[in-house]
């Protein structure tokens, strides 16, 4: 499942055919994806042009000059795919997918050229809408969104007036939305490894009384940042088939410290601990105990 770090490397994907650029043309090849397209998705989309391309979570947001927002989820398996019209790729970055997948094409022109962006997704748990500007931020996907991992705002007193009074494990606070918005599993059991913190133990300790940051806040809102900002630099991660919106394989899985590392040694330097797994919440915690306290 694309994390937030793919959908932001998607956003940085598309951008440069995408923003500023116009819809000449939608093709949908069938009704729906997760969710049926809005009424009249493809004429709406027609002739407008894409003022800018965002993310928030793991929402890509296109904000249009017809004051419609076009709001596009990659659900399990979705990918885009961008082709320069005129430059057609050499044959070694020729698309390898199924192109059977392939549910919405953009026909878009722009100060970049003519280009093509379609939109794949095997297992169509991805969806798209069209969203009035004004209705953006109190709209169900986004209304009860927490705070950014990749902004400077999370930090250590942010993180500790978060967790301050909450009785959940680590692990469960920092996976809800509306804590923190877009951290997946890799993400969080990376991030508490790093930190040094125990996914089980329990949130609010690491707030004292009165709400404020322990050094642990500090330290994990730190890992937080760190382990997202790394994963965005090294162009996403993910366990699926993934690839780069210019088609080559990308999503390249880079190398998790203690995530799918079961029984392997911990990587901390001086530590002798072993990779544990426990399941929380339905979901694989990997951790080590020796050194995650
Ligand atoms: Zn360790």
């Amino acid at each position: 499942m694309p994390e937030l770090p793919e959908v932001e490397t998607v956003k940085r994907g598309l951008a440069p055919a995408m923003e500023g650029a116009r819809f000449d043309k939608v093709e949908l090849n069938r009704p729906n994806l997760r969710f049926p397209f809005p009424p009249n998705f493809a004429a709406r989309l027609k002739n407008c042009t894409i003022n800018s391309v965002a993310r928030r979570a793991k929402y890509l947001i296109l904000h249009l000059d017809s004051d419609d927002v076009l709001v596009m989820h990659l659900g399990m398996s979705g990918s885009f795919y961008v082709e320069n019209k005129n430059s057609p790729p050499a044959k070694s970055d020729a698309r390898t997918r199924i192109t059977a997948h392939d549910h919405v094409i953009f026909h878009l022109s722009g100060a970049n050229g003519e280009h093509l962006v379609t939109y794949n997704d095997p297992r169509r748990f991805g969806f798209m809408d069209l969203i009035a500007a004004e209705n953006l931020s109190s709209h169900k996907f986004f209304a009860k969104l927490g705070i950014e991992p990749t902004g400077n705002s999370l930090d250590g007193k942010c993180l500790a007036r978060l967790l301050a009074n909450r009785k959940a494990p680590l692990k469960a606070a920092l996976l809800d939305q509306k804590l923190i918005a877009g951290l997946g599993n890799i993400y969080v059991c990376e991030a508490l490894w790093q930190a040094g913190l125990a996914p089980t133990r329990i949130s609010h300790t690491i707030s004292t009384s009165g709400a404020k940051a322990r050094a642990n806040a500090i330290a994990l809102a730190d890992a937080v940042r760190d382990v997202i900002a790394r994963a965005i630099a090294a162009g996403g991660s993910s366990l699926n088939d993934h690839r780069q919106t210019d088609g080559t394989p990308g999503y390249f899985q880079h190398e998790f410290n203690v995530y799918n590392r079961e029984n392997e040694p911990c990587r901390k330097s001086h530590c002798s601990g072993h990779i544990k797994r426990i399941v929380q919440s339905g979901r694989s915690t990997y951790y080590c105990d020796s050194c995650q306290k």
